[in-house]
């Protein structure tokens, strides 16, 4: 899955998935990536969030409505990241002895990003006072 959050000049914010689903998925599944709260969330006035990784887990947390909710509720977007993803790993890990693996990124709307992951995990992230930049990120 790839997932982007925008913003633009007359603060106007986006957020899009594309996904061709988890490889080997039976016919039928919906992952994550097409649902608004799991797999994508934005809101103009706070930010957005989008997810990849396995769709199962992140539906049960709702995790990028879970960020933006607190992005709205005045966290940083890396704040609500880290709160929002870390220790929902923690509650499946407890609940179903395992998690799968998945990542999120964020951004607010004043154009701060934020990342959380709990596999080494590439993102691409930059506004208009930070050029892009490739951040490689680990879990915690
Ligand atoms: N999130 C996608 C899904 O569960 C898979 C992926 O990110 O690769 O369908």
């Amino acid at each position: 899955t790839v997932g982007a959050i925008t913003l633009d000049q007359k603060g106007s914010m986006a957020a899009g998935t594309s996904t061709s689903g988890l490889f080997m998925k039976k016919a039928g599944r919906i992952g994550d990536s097409p649902l608004s709260g799991s797999g994508f969330y934005v809101d103009s006035e706070i930010g957005g969030a989008a997810a990849t990784g396995l769709g199962e887990d992140i539906m049960k947390g709702c995790l990028s409505y879970e960020i933006v909710r607190l992005m709205g509720d005045g966290k940083t977007p890396q704040e609500a990241c880290d709160q929002a993803v870390y220790p929902f790993i923690e509650k499946l890990k407890k609940r179903y002895g395992k998690a799968g693996e998945f990542s999120l990124v964020a951004m607010n709307h004043k154009g701060e990003w934020g990342v959380a992951t709990n596999v080494e995990f590439t993102f691409s992230v930059g506004n208009e006072n930070e050029q892009p930049q490739i951040l490689m990120a680990n879990p915690g």
